[in-house]
């Protein structure tokens, strides 16, 4: 496969020249105009970031990309699809004022929001996998698969499981209903490190299926109510929790490649990936930690996978911010491979794109072409 063009731009501005107008010269260059978007639904699919929060997507970004599908002759709308956990995202209501918490709201983006799985998570579609080695179908929110066209806009940031997010996990776990949240979850499940676990009792805040205890002093997962999102392991400070399924992780990466199959064939396709803020959590988290490297810049294509690669690829040769947990990591276990790896030892990001290959998304291969 040739390699695919990945557009970027850094983050300097100057006189009269924003970031967002660097943002809009982005995506011009990059191709969205070739896109046929004349009064057909285009879904913009983000993370509008948990309350508390701070290093999600700041709306002016959605707002232009809004902006832009409407020039094209769109009908755009914003969407996300409801958590596995809990939190101030799992049902449409919370979703919505949560997302309005954050800045996003009719008047600030232009466009209404949509969550894509429905009221309580339960409004999907079952849509082919063609390819999948896990799933024949995947379950999408419903409102996604209705969109004629499909825009990622996704932050690139760290994530406990999958090693960083970007348009492959905004795309694949994002779009899952809940449902298809868990059928792409549900391969790993952790266990606690008694000797490391101190008792504080924050990973049981963080489970929203009560599957954690503490009879004996000691924090204690029970399987058969675990899910396997993964949420406490983030949640824990002291590194007590772990996947103890060998390469579940993998597993998980290549499952939400799946997804991301599903939710891209067959339709007109666009990603925009905004690396800035790279906190090693995810923003389903209510709080971000100090971000791992400087800001990189923005990025466009029309292949996720080059795109991630790519994002990747420049996040890693950017130096390590002092304090961060990177930092740490480094300093107490020594460089064990890449930023994100070194954030979370367990975590395999390139088992996610290596699939998404085999799938036929796209290809690893990629030519940068900056923006000035
Ligand atoms: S968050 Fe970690 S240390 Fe605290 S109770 Fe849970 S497993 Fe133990
Ligand atoms: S125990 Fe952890 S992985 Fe299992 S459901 Fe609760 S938060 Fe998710």
């Amino acid at each position: 496969m040739n390699k695919s063009k990945v557009y970027f731009t850094d983050m300097h501005t100057h006189d009269g020249y924003s970031l967002l107008d660097k943002l809009e010269k982005l995506i011009t260059k990059a191709g969205i105009g070739e896109i046929d978007f004349n009064k057909r639904f285009a879904v913009i699919k983000i993370h509008f970031g948990e309350p508390g929060n701070l290093s999600h997507l700041r709306p002016n970004f959605a707002r232009l990309v809004v902006d832009k599908v409407k020039n094209l002759g769109g009908i755009p709308f914003l969407c996300d699809c409801n958590t596995l956990y809990t939190g101030r995202r799992k049902n449409a209501i919370e979703h919505i004022e949560s997302a309005a918490e954050n800045g996003f709201n009719l008047y600030s983006c232009g466009c209404p929001i949509i969550i894509g799985d429905g009221l309580k998570g339960t409004d999907d579609v079952e849509v082919p996998v063609e390819g999948g080695e896990y799933f024949k179908t995947a379950r999408i929110g419903r409102a996604i698969m209705d969109a004629d066209i499909f825009i990622s806009l996704a932050h690139f940031k760290g994530h406990e499981a999958t090693g960083f997010g970007g348009a492959i996990k905004n795309t694949g776990m994002g779009c899952g209903s809940r449902a298809g949240k868990m059928a792409m979850h549900n391969d790993g499940k952790p266990v606690v490190d008694q000797d490391k676990c101190v008792n504080c009792k924050k990973c049981a805040k963080e489970c929203a299926q009560n599957a954690i205890s503490f009879d004996t002093g000691k924090a204690y997962i029970n399987h058969d109510k675990c899910v396997g999102c993964g949420r406490c392991i983030g949640a824990c400070n002291f590194d007590s929790i772990y996947n103890a399924t060998e390469g579940a992780f993998d597993v998980l990466n290549r499952k939400i490649a799946e997804y991301a199959k599903a939710v891209t064939d067959k339709r007109p396709c666009f990603f925009i990936n905004i690396v800035n803020n790279v906190s090693p959590f995810c923003d389903c988290h209510g709080q971000n930690d100090l971000a791992i490297i400087p800001d990189v810049g923005l990025f466009a294509s029309f292949d996720p996978v080059a795109l991630d690669v790519a994002c990747a690829d420049a996040c890693n040769n950017m130096p390590v911010i002092e304090g961060s947990r990177l930092s740490k990591q480094l300093e107490e276990f020594g460089n064990k491979g890449d930023h994100f790896h070194n954030c979370f030892h367990e975590t395999n990001w390139r088992s996610t794109f290596e699939h998404a290959e085999k799938l036929g998304m796209g290809t690893q291969k990629y030519e940068l072409i900056t923006i000035k």
